[in-house]
């Protein structure tokens, strides 16, 4: 049997793949003399792989980020001689081979990672130094392991723990990545992610890795004027109800009518990524105008004061999606108000 395409959703999620293309040449600009890449991992930060790549290939990114291997065939249905770089390496022989089969390449992050990349044959591969985030990566005094010599080390990578902030381990990490280019006959250098870049020509080296500031965060003051908005969100009015002063809105009733109020439940819910923690703090706005959220956010939707807002059961309501003012409000990472979108969104671009 086949099924009629479902009516259009009640929840929209328009990805302004322009704004996408202009952050990703403003950050290979802020690069100076390095070649921007571009983080592509966890479906684009959320947005959606088959929206961003085609923008990012446009703009000329040539080099992209994912985690997993799972993530690979959505970026290479996309990339034409572009490069994929997978940042959780090669943990087992099935990874190296899938590395081999599709030429993505591993970014190695142990020297067990290592032996297992030259058992299955080795070839052009990446390395991780830890500079100190002590997350993955190979150790500043495991680098003369012979080892890691049999190594084809096409770039030598590290990251960055604070650049989002005016600490000193920015420099001190840079120092120690210095301090281990000279070990290794590498081609490419690359330490900077999105806050990375605005700390200046020091920390660019060869490609930087951008990954938020594309889709519109602005995890440091100096990116705010270059980049732009990426992620709009819509939900639609499911029904409108006039509540008398008392009534009680939501799971555990924790907002009561004081008066009169006219609500407008939405189709939209923390499944969707709208998460309880808007519910304090939280509104979303119709043609300009606010709709402060009562009471708390249920899975499927939220409810919101129409009192004094000319809206219709049907109409779209815009959430307050620019990622610095929402992460204030939402108490959420700029990562993470765009990596916990949901699935339920029609993604339009
Ligand atoms: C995710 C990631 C990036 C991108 O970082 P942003 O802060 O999103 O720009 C760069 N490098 C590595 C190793 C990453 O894991």
């Amino acid at each position: 049997m086949t099924l009629p395409d479902p009516p259009p959703a009640t929840l929209r999620l328009r990805i302004d793949t322009d704004a996408l293309a202009a952050n990703w040449r403003a950050l290979d600009r802020l690069s100076g003399s390095a070649e921007a890449g571009a983080a592509v991992k966890a479906d684009g930060y959320g947005l959606g792989i088959d929206h961003v790549m085609p923008a990012l290939l446009s703009a000329g990114a040539r080099h992209f980020f994912v985690a997993h291997w799972s993530e690979v065939p959505d970026v290479l249905r996309h990339t034409d001689g572009a490069t994929i770089a997978v940042l959780h390496g090669v943990t087992n022989e099935s990874e190296a081979n899938y590395a081999k089969a599709t030429g993505a390449i591993p970014v190695l992050n142990s020297l067990h990672q290592a032996q297992i990349w030259l058992e299955s044959g080795g070839g052009p591969c990446h390395l991780m130094v830890d500079s100190g985030i002590n997350r993955l990566g190979v150790e500043p005094d495991q680098l003369g392991n012979p080892l890691l010599q049999r190594l084809e080390i096409d770039t030598l990578l590290s990251h960055l723990a604070s650049a989002d902030e005016d600490s000193e381990q920015n420099a001190r990490q840079q120092g120690i990545f210095r301090q281990a280019i000279p070990q290794f006959n590498t081609r490419k250098l690359s330490l900077a992610n999105s806050a990375g870049i605005a700390l200046g020509s020091d920390y660019h080296f060869d490609i930087t890795r951008p990954g938020l500031s594309l889709y519109g965060g602005v995890p440091r003051a100096e990116l705010s004027e270059h980049i732009q908005q990426v992620a709009y969100l819509e939900a639609a009015v499911l029904q409108l109800r006039d509540l008398s002063a008392g009534d009680a809105v939501g799971y555990n009733a924790t907002w009561r009518a004081e008066r009169s109020t006219r609500v407008a439940v939405l189709s939209l819910g923390y499944a969707d990524g709208f998460l309880r923690s808007w519910g304090a703090e939280g509104a979303l706005q119709h043609n300009g105008q606010r709709l402060p959220i009562l009471g708390r956010v249920s899975m499927d939707m939220v409810i919101v004061d129409c009192s004094d807002v000319e809206v219709q059961e049907g109409d779209f309501c815009q959430v307050i999606y620019g990622l610095p003012q929402a992460s204030k409000i939402a108490e959420l990472s700029q990562y993470e108000l765009l990596t916990v979108l949901g699935s339920r969104f029609d993604r339009v671009s």
